[in-house]
């Protein structure tokens, strides 16, 4: 009975457009957060090897008794996995840290352009998605530029680009590319990691327009815009919070309002030059 609507990717399998991110959660207080957050009604986890909390997230999605056809698990390959075998490799010990068989979707969490390793790693989700053992495979920070590289060289179109993207940073160009090749947009820091955005003056005032919070009303201009979100939080109340979006709707003169505070300004690394090993 879950409030969340779905978005088809372009496999045909459905992802909640509302999720709940991981990042920055301990591995010792993820069970505790991701149990929070399926009680709340979160059927969607976004975790990543880097963020060293599968293993954490993993008991919380089994201790939840939830049927695992309702959960929907995303991880991500970091950096010092490219390559093909190593990815494989890294697949195989996240897919053990969760304690599943499958995830539902599995990302190369940055294109890395300067190594030019971006292609040899997909070909090993290519791989794992032909096995079953991730329902959908894509990417992660990819610009237009490594995109169209990836579409060249390989077979499978990514079903999602999971970027930073907030009203700060609207991200107009990967969109459009985006929704021009079938692929879902997912939004990574969409509160814009919650420090000076949900205090913005633009913000606030719409919160008090609708009788919701900051939050509320940026996670609700992500989801009229289409995009896939993955809010943070580690306390309880506001994971609730940031998952009662679906009662109200902003309009027209909202949405132009937000659309006013694109700055172009990156709170994260730029993917065309990001490379941590
Ligand atoms: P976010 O925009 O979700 O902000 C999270 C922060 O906002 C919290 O730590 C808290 O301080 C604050 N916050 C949350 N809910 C609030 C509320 N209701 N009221 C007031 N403050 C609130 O930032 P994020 O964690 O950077 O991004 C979300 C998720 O995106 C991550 O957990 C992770 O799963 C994913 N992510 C992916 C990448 C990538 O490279 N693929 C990078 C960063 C994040």
């Amino acid at each position: 009975m879950s409030t969340v609507p779905s978005i088809t990717l372009n496999n045909d399998a459905t992802m909640p457009q509302l999720g709940f991110g991981v990042w920055q959660i301990p591995d010792e207080e993820a069970f505790t957060a991701v149990g929070h957050a399926l009680e709340a009604g979160y059927r969607s986890i976004d975790t990543a090897a880097i963020y060293g909390n599968e293993t954490g997230t993993g008991k919380a999605l089994a201790a939840s008794g939830l049927p695992r056809e309702e959960l929907f698990v995303t991880t991500k390959v970091w950096n010092s996995d490219h390559g093909y075998d190593a990815a494989l490799r890294a697949f195989d010990a996240s897919l053990g840290k969760l304690g599943l068989e499958y995830v539902d979707l599995y990302l190369i969490h940055w294109p890395l352009p300067s190594r030019g390793t971006a292609v040899d790693t997909y070909k090993a989700l290519e791989k794992i998605y032909s096995e079953g053992r991730a329902k959908a495979i894509g990417v992660s920070n990819f610009l237009p530029g490594h995109l169209e590289r990836l579409l060249g060289e390989t077979s499978i179109v990514p079903a999602v680009n999971q970027i930073e993207l907030h009203p700060w940073l609207q991200q107009a160009e990967s969109r459009a590319f985006h929704a021009r090749h079938g692929i879902a947009t997912e939004a990574w820091s969409p509160l814009g990691q919650g420090k000076g955005l949900l205090a913005d003056a633009t913000v606030a005032e719409l919160a008090a327009k609708h009788g919701r919070t900051p939050a509320q009303v940026v996670l609700r201009w992500h989801l009229q815009l289409g995009n896939v979100v993955i809010p943070k939080s580690a306390t309880p109340s506001r994971i609730r919070e940031n998952f009662d979006v679906f009662g109200f709707e902003l309009d027209d003169a909202d949405l132009a309002a937000l659309a006013g505070l694109d700055s172009g300004n990156r709170l994260g690394p730029d993917p065309a030059t990001f490379d941590v090993a």
